[in-house]
């Protein structure tokens, strides 16, 4: 299964946002959305969730129009990890990820207890099962993220696509969850689509990258071909050196 968005443009009233986009996702690997602030990843990826509506190009997933696919079947392809999200006041962490199983539910369906197994495995591969019971607005930004990867997680999908999901965590943490989404997406076959501001955690973690700038994609491909010191002067307009590590990893350094 793949996602291909060809020939899209999109723009808020008259202003263009995106323009030109041919894109490919696969599943398995592991994309970094690169770009300065206002360069339209988070459109791009509200886009492919169904959440924007478009009026030129295509996005097809699995060779389907995403027009054409219910909402429920979309919700069964492709999770989401927005950068945060106001939940219903005073729920839970647990009813927050048992959540993610609503498209596995009829409409008045309650969620069963393999449900909330699968929830509670879900918040213990994160390394939070403690915060299941408490209230999701009294957790900090950085639980909040972890939880809301927990919820896309037991959706059970083919494809993630996560808004800057480790923008609150801690270093340590970044790493580990990171670490964890690579593996899953190896382990499972699933296609992570993330947008993120470190060049040197996307060389470390995705195989693959896309160099967004005003709303056109400037490069895409392997990443380590792809970020060099030209391409992210383009995108950048600031100079960096892209350096050899011991550990074979490139790093960016200024
Ligand atoms: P990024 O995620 O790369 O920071 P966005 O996709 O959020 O970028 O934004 C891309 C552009 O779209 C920006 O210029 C932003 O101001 C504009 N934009 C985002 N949301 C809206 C909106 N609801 N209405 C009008 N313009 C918007």
């Amino acid at each position: 299964m793949d996602i291909k968005v060809e020939n899209f443009y999109f723009s808020y009233n008259d202003k263009s946002i995106l323009e030109n986009i041919n894109l490919e996702f696969k599943r398995g690997n592991m994309y970094a959305l690169l770009g300065r602030n206002g360069s339209g990843k988070t459109t791009l990826i509200k886009l492919i969730l169904g959440l924007l509506k478009f009026k030129r190009g295509s996005i097809t997933i699995e060779g389907k129009n995403s027009y054409d696919i219910p909402i429920k079947d979309l919700s069964r392809l492709i999770a989401y990890v927005p950068q945060n999200e106001e939940a219903i006041y005073g729920i839970k962490v647990i009813e927050l990820v048992v959540m993610g199983r609503n498209p596995y539910l009829n409409l008045f369906d309650m969620p069963s207890c393999k449900e909330y197994e699968l929830a509670r495995k879900a918040l213990e591969n994160l390394g939070i099962e403690h915060l299941m019971q408490k209230s999701y607005s009294e957790i900090s930004g950085g639980e909040r993220q972890l939880v809301l990867i927990a919820r896309a997680l037991v959706q059970n999908t083919k494809f993630i696509l996560m808004d800057e999901p480790i923008s609150n965590l801690d270093i340590r943490n970044q790493h580990e969850v990171l670490e964890k989404i690579k593996n899953i997406a190896r382990d499972f076959n699933i296609g992570i689509v993330l947008s993120i501001h470190d060049p040197n955690l996307a060389m470390r973690y995705c195989n693959q990258a896309i160099l967004l700038k005003d709303g056109k994609v400037l490069h895409s491909g392997k990443t380590e071909e792809i970020l060099c010191q030209q391409s992210l002067l383009q995108v950048y307009d600031m100079k960096f050196e892209v350096l050899n590590s011991k550990n074979g990893i490139n790093f960016v350094s200024l």
